[in-house]
């Protein structure tokens, strides 16, 4: 591990650490989460009842069939989705009394998405890519700029700076994603099926990748997976059984 690395580790624990209390209260706490999907005449309960609490450097594998609700799952976690019923926390906060903008404010600075394509800007290179979070939060291009370079080395990605989208492989594009996401220096890390689009030998990287992080960050982090092995070295795992959490 050269200097960079240990640098990132800091940046990232440093920004992390300074807003958590050292109490036992998750950081991310879904409470009896209802989500139903109206269509035409018909209702779809996809969530029902759901409870997930996760606490700071604490890792969930969530891992059950497609069309289960794991996504949706993640978007309310995200704050993306409204529930139907049912209340997020985000470090002790009740998040359904706060207005649209605070609730963006708190996805914007607490929470990093990673999804299964990298969605990332086709005509920004990789570095940009992780710089844009960080000046739309404020952060001037310089401080931007270095946190990012430190994020790309740290994920192995140093010789990559100025590829686009377009000029990185599967997994490079799915590290730049991760730098992204964490970019902010989040509290909580949503991944939906990040290694679903890449063969297992990437996926195992990506993964890699991931985990490091949470381990230097004291992230907690959310995996939506159907790989097994990625699953079983995660702390926790969960299913969804009848709109409910089930740790499995
Ligand atoms: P998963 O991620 O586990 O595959 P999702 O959370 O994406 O599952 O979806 C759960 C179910 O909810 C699926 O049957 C899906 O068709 C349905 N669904 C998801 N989003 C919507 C929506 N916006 N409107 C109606 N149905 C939806
Ligand atoms: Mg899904």
């Amino acid at each position: 591990m050269n200097d960079l690395t240990t640098t990132a580790e800091r940046a990232i624990a440093t920004t992390t650490d300074s807003t958590s209390a050292t109490d036992d209260a998750p950081v991310l706490f879904l409470q009896r989460i209802d989500r139903v999907y109206r269509q035409g005449t018909g209702r779809l309960e996809i969530l029902r009842g759901a409870e997930l609490a996760i606490w700071s450097g604490q890792s969930v594998a969530l891992v059950a069939p497609s069309g289960a609700g794991k996504s949706t799952l993640l978007h309310v976690a995200g704050l993306l989705e409204h529930p139907d019923s049912g209340e997020v926390y985000v470090d002790k906060v009740a998040t359904s009394r706060l207005s649209d903008s605070e609730r963006t404010r708190i996805r914007r600075l607490e929470i990093g998405f990673v999804y299964q394509f990298h969605h990332l800007l086709p005509e920004f290179s990789a570095l940009e890519n992780v710089m844009l979070p960080q000046m739309i939060r404020g952060l001037a291009r310089n401080e931007a700029r270095s946190r990012a370079e430190e994020l790309l080395s740290y994920l192995g990605l140093r010789e990559r700076f100025t590829h686009r989208p377009a000029e990185l492989s599967g997994g490079e594009q799915q590290r730049v994603a991760i730098a992204r996401a964490v970019a902010n220096a989040p509290r909580i890390l949503l991944a939906d099926e990040p290694t679903g689009n890449l063969d297992p030998n990437t996926a195992e990287h990506v993964f890699n990748a991931l985990t490091q992080l949470v381990r230097a960050s004291g992230l907690a982090m959310i995996v939506a997976t159907h790989n097994m092995d990625i699953a079983a070295r995660m702390d926790r795992r969960v299913t969804l059984r009848d709109g409910q959490v089930v740790e499995s």
